[in-house]
C-alpha cells in the first residue's frame, strides 16, 4: 500500500497524510488511490468514501476514490477543420484531459442566446457578416468561413461565457476549451479570432471587475482595445510578438519578453497589479505559442518554463482565492501543442485539487 501511496503522492506527504487519516468524516478535494476509480461527475459532488479497514501499516484506508476535476465547458461542435490547429485542436485536447480524468465536461446551454449578446459587443455589420458568410469581413479571422466554423465559434463563446459565471458563482476554477478570441476588435476579426469572447465576459458581467492575464505568444490587441469600451475589463499582456495597438491604456498593460527571467518577472508584475485591482475575476489565457518549438514562439520558453507559469498562475489565484477561469488560447505545433495545453488541467488539478489525473492504480 505504501508503494501505491508513494507513486500517487510522488513526494507531496500532505497528501498522504490527507489521505489517511484515521478520522474518515472529513472531505478532500484530493486525488486518491486504490483499484477502482470513481470520477466525480458534478463539480459540486461532495467525495464519497467507502472505508475499507486497516492496512498493514495502521492507516485506514478506503476502496472508493473521487478525483475532482476542473469543471470544463466542451462540447464536439467546438471543433472545425482549419488550416491551423486553431479550432482542430481543441477536440484532441478535450478527448485528453478526458481521458485523463483532469475534467468534467460541461456543455454550453445558451448558444442561441450569444447570437445576440455578440450584437452588442461587436459592429452588428461584423456580427452579421460572420454569421451568413458574407464578403471578407466574414472571414476577417483569417479562416475560411464554413457553417462548422461558424457554429464552433458560437459554442465555443458561449462555454467561455458560461465557464466565466460559473467560476463566479463558485468561487473557484472553471475552463473552457475554447480559445479565448484576443486579436478580435470591435469592427473585425483577426489571427483566427472571430469574436472576442473575454471581452464578452465583461459585458455580460457588469458587476464584476474581469481581470484578463494573456499569456499568449501574441499582445492581446483586441481586447486590450475593448477595455476602452468596458469599464470593468482589465487587460495585462505578456508576450514575445506585438499585434497591433501600442497605445496605452488606463487598464491595459503590456510586457514584451524574451525568456523565462524576463517573462517570470513580467508575471510578478502581473500579480501585483491584480492585487491592486482586485478583480472579482480572472481570465487566464493559457496560450502555448509561447512555447519555443511551436513555429512562432519569439518568448522562447521551455516546456518546463512554462509549466512552472501556469503553477505560479493557479498558485496565485487559489492563495488570492480569486475566481479564476482559464482557456487554451494560441498553441500549433501539430503535436506538442496538445501536449502543452492538456499539461495546464494538469497543473490546475495539481495546484487546486492535488491530483495528476489519472495513472494506472493497482493495490499491492
Ligand atoms: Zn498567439
Amino acid at each position: 500500500m505504501w508503494r501505491l501511496l508513494r507513486k500517487w503522492s510522488e513526494g507531496d506527504n500532505s497528501l498522504v497524510r490527507n489521505q489517511t487519516q484515521k478520522n474518515s468524516s472529513q472531505s478532500f478535494g484530493a486525488g486518491f488511490f486504490t483499484s477502482r476509480l470513481v470520477a466525480g461527475d458534478d463539480w459540486s459532488v461532495e467525495p464519497a468514501l467507502g472505508m475499507d479497514g486497516l492496512d498493514k501499516s495502521g492507516m485506514y484506508c478506503y476502496n472508493t476514490i473521487v478525483m475532482l476535476k476542473i469543471p470544463t465547458f466542451y462540447s464536439s461542435r467546438y471543433g472545425a477543420d482549419t488550416h491551423l490547429l486553431s479550432m482542430r485542436k481543441l477536440p484532441l485536447i478535450a478527448a485528453k484531459a478526458d481521458e485523463l480524468g483532469l475534467v468534467s465536461l460541461i456543455e454550453p446551454k445558451d448558444v442561441q442566446g450569444v447570437r445576440k449578446r455578440l450584437e452588442s459587443l461587436h459592429n452588428p455589420a461584423y456580427v452579421d457578416a460572420f454569421l451568413n458568410g458574407k464578403g471578407k469581413l466574414a472571414m476577417s479571422n483569417q479562416i475560411d468561413w464554413s457553417e462548422k466554423v461558424r457554429d464552433g465559434v458560437l459554442e465555443s463563446v458561449a462555454g467561455t461565457l458560461e465557464a466565466a459565471q460559473l467560476a463566479v458563482k463558485t468561487k473557484s476554477i472553471t475552463a473552457s476549451i475554447s480559445q479565448g478570441f484576443h486579436h478580435a476588435e470591435y469592427d473585425y476579426g483577426g489571427g483566427y479570432c472571430t469574436f472576442n469572447g473575454l471581452a464578452l465576459v465583461a459585458q455580460e458581467l457588469p458587476q464584476c471587475k474581469v481581470f484578463v492575464l494573456d499569456c499568449d505568444e501574441h499582445q492581446g490587441n483586441g481586447t486590450k482595445g475593448f477595455t476602452e469600451r468596458l469599464t470593468n475589463l482589465y487587460n495585462f499582456s505578456i508576450f514575445g510578438s506585438y499585434f497591433g495597438n501600442p497605445d496605452t491604456l488606463s487598464r491595459a498593460w503590456d510586457r514584451l519578453v524574451i525568456g523565462w527571467n524576463e517573462y517570470e518577472s513580467a508575471l510578478a508584475e502581473a500579480f501585483i497589479t491584480i492585487l491592486d485591482v482586485q478583480p472579482d475575476l480572472i481570465i487566464y489565457q493559457a496560450g502555448m505559442d509561447c512555447v519555443a518549438g511551436d513555429g512562432m514562439s519569439k518568448a522562447k520558453l521551455l516546456a518546463d518554463e512554462v509549466r512552472e507559469r501556469d503553477s505560479q498562475v493557479f498558485s496565485f489565484c487559489r492563495d488570492m482565492s480569486i475566481p479564476t477561469m482559464f482557456v487554451m488560447a494560441g498553441g500549433y505545433h501539430e503535436k506538442y501543442a496538445i501536449i502543452n495545453h492538456v499539461g495546464t488541467f494538469r497543473t490546475a488539478c495539481e495546484v487546486y485539487y492535488g491530483h495528476s489525473g489519472y495513472r494506472t492504480a493497482t493495490t499491492s
